[in-house]
């Protein structure tokens, strides 16, 4: 069986187009392949009628089973609980806009039995976005690839069916600060990419701006790479070295000819220069420090207000 795991945040106007859609895909792949599906929905605290909706498909779908968060948890913590609940022999996650299209489904299906363990879509164009927005996304990728262990695939999205054993891999990674592009990458496996075009989303709005973006990528160097610790101790060694320097050259320079005063402003830059240097190795080593206190709390990844699997009402994780 293959478990579909959609998270939705605030998609009352999308879901009306995704279901139709993905029903038609579940009947098609019930016959080609004799493969039965089950849809699982995550509502991430949504604030509009998405969980209305929701319920109203379950009691009208034996197929289809929801989870509903008690608060918006993020998109991570969403696909965590599908993968925790999902029953399936595989399972497939995406995005309820019909930005992933669920006709690749089949072909996805294919290399898993082909023995890959993972089968992920991958954007071959940016067509679309903003340049700038593209330009950053390289930069991004061509970084976090020099300064950590894990794969970052340009491009890749969570669009990807897996295996039992890639999930189960999966849900061994139980940290608090989930950033699936990197765990998806940590944890390795046969993958096979499947290019597609980007399409538009049919209704509602995304919710990344630019910014948003630029903090998750920042979320992402910091969860997968330890580089920009590095980077701070070393910004330090090397303003010292500078300052020894420097001591050793006005010592000299005093010496031979005097000490006329000069060289104010290049004071005044000098200290602005260490004390920035300082306060940007702080805020990094804050940054991790942060991170950890979170990570120690052991908080759980994510709290279940309601579900439709009647035996785990009112329970969490
Ligand atoms: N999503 C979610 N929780 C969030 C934000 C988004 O579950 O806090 C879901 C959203 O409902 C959608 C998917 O994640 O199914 C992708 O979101 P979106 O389309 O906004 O992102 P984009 O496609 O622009 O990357
Ligand atoms: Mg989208």
């Amino acid at each position: 069986m293959l478990t579909v795991v959609v998270p939705c945040y605030n998609e009352e106007a999308a879901l009306p187009f995704f279901l139709p859609e993905m029903q038609k895909e579940m009947d098609r792949l019930l016959e080609e392949e004799e493969l039965s599906c089950e849809l699982l929905f995550v509502n991430d605290g949504s604030r509009d009628g998405t969980l209305e909706l929701l319920r109203s498909y379950a009691k009208a779908d034996s197929r289809i089973r929801y989870l509903s968060f008690s608060r918006n948890f993020g998109k991570e913590a969403a696909l965590f609980a599908g993968f925790e609940h999902a029953r399936g022999s595989c399972v497939v996650v995406m995005d309820a806009d019909l930005q992933h299209p669920p006709a690749m489904l089949q072909e996805m299906y294919q290399a898993l039995k082909e023995g890959y363990d993972i089968a992920a879509a991958r954007r071959v164009s940016r067509k679309g976005e903003p340049p700038i927005r593209s330009f950053f996304a390289r930069m991004f990728y061509k970084l976090i690839n020099k300064i950590s262990k894990a794969e970052f695939v340009d491009g890749a999205s969570d669009f990807r069916m897996l295996s039992r054993q890639a999930v189960d891999a999966l849900l061994r990674m139980g940290e608090y600060n989930r950033f699936s592009k990197g765990i998806f990458g940590w944890v390795g496996f046969r993958t096979k990419w499947i290019p597609y075009e980007n399409v538009e989303r049919v209704a509602g709005e995304t919710t990344w701006s630019f910014w948003k973006l630029l903090l998750y990528s920042l979320e992402g160097i910091i969860a997968f790479s330890t580089a920009p610790l590095s980077i701070a101790s070393f910004l330090g060694i090397l303003f010292c070295l500078a300052a020894f320097i420097g001591m050793v050259v006005i010592a000299i320079k005093t010496l031979i000819w005097g000490d006329p005063v000069a060289g104010f402003p290049t004071l005044a830059c000098l200290l602005l220069l260490i004390g920035g240097s300082i306060q940007l190795s702080l805020g990094v080593i804050g940054q991790y420090l942060a991170k950890t206190y979170l990570e120690t709390k052991r908080r759980p990844i994510y709290i279940l207000e309601e579900t439709s699997d009647v035996h785990e009402r009112k329970t969490d994780r």
